[in-house]
Order: C-alpha cells, then structure tokens, then sequence
C-alpha cells in the first residue's frame, strides 16, 4: 500500500498527521505531505483512518 496527497485538494486540516504522524506530515507550507515509500503492514490500519477522517478525502492509496 501506498498513499499520496492530491495538493489541490488537501486544506491542511492535520488530521491525517494526527491519526499517523508516522506517515503524514505538514509542511512549512502548511499542507500535507505523505511518505513515498511502502506503508507498512503495522501502519496502514491508521492510514485507512487517515484516509477516511480527511475532510477534503484528499489522500488517495494505490
Ligand atoms: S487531513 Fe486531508 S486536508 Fe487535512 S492536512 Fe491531511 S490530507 Fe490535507
């Protein structure tokens, strides 16, 4: 699994970076950011919280 941030979409809410700062985290530009690489197993039960508790449904995994 991975997840990206669609930047048009994402208001900086920090939700995701709450639910999985391991994953998620802002930027200086006050937006998020995900890491690129494979999420690991342990992880993605908060990624999928992330994804669902986005108010912007913002991230996206493939
Ligand atoms: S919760 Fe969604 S809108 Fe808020 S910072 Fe994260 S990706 Fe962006």
């Amino acid at each position: 699994m991975r997840v990206f941030v669609d930047d048009d979409s994402c208001r900086g809410h920090g939700v995701c970076a709450a639910l999985c700062p391991s994953v998620f985290t802002i930027t200086d530009g006050g937006y998020a950011e995900a890491a690129t690489s494979e999420i690991p197993a342990n992880l993605e039960a908060s990624v999928n919280e992330a994804i669902a508790g986005c108010p912007e449904r913002a991230i996206h995994n493939a």
